[in-house]
């Protein structure tokens, strides 16, 4: 699978529209909740909702209409 911008070898998926993406085009959507230290003092990060995105995308809050495919 290559990238869906530059060809390169893709890295990941964007969970939205399926497209390919390398590591220098894929766009994340990290949600950091808190930071905290742990042992030996090192800091870690509470992290969800790190989605893959290709920044290319609409995600669309409901369906569109298509009639020219029916
Ligand atoms: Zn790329
Ligand atoms: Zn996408």
């Amino acid at each position: 699978m290559e990238c869906w911008f530059c060809g390169k070898p893709a890295r990941g998926i964007c969970v939205f529209c399926g497209r390919a993406v390398c590591k220098d085009h894929a766009r994340r959507m990290p949600h950091p909740l808190a930071m905290f230290l742990g042992k030996g003092q090192v800091p870690k990060m509470v992290v969800v909702a790190d989605a893959l995105f290709c920044g290319e995308c609409r995600p669309q809050p409901e369906p569109i209409e298509m009639p020219e495919i029916y």
